[in-house]
């Protein structure tokens, strides 16, 4: 499932820097996610970053995309084909 930015964004910026697939920018008025790039985090963080960062808890799931985590893990090894995904990942699907 793809995390959202919801109204009460105040822009503050903090979630864009912690994003591992830079799904997130500045919009016409808020900053939004890329949905294609968004993975919930999985093979970088066992939480979601933009969640953890947000001051104003404004990055939410979004129930219109849910994903499985072996979706999202295809989703992380396509937008980072030269990372070794062997071992532990991270997930918060495992913790
Ligand atoms: S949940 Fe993770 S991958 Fe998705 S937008 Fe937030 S920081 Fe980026
Ligand atoms: S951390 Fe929260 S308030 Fe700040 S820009 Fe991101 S979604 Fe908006």
């Amino acid at each position: 499932m793809a995390y959202k930015i919801i109204s009460d964004c105040n822009n503050c910026g903090a979630c864009e820097p912690e994003c591992p697939n830079n799904a997130i920018s500045m919009g016409d008025d808020l900053y939004v996610i890329k949905l294609e790039a968004c993975t919930e985090c999985v093979g970088f963080h066992d939480a979601p970053q933009c969640a953890a960062v947000c001051p104003v808890d404004a990055c939410v799931t979004d129930p219109a995309h849910v994903e499985t985590e072996a979706v999202l893990i295809e989703k992380a090894k396509k937008l980072h084909p030269g990372k070794d995904y062997s071992g532990k990942l991270p997930s918060h699907f495992r913790k």
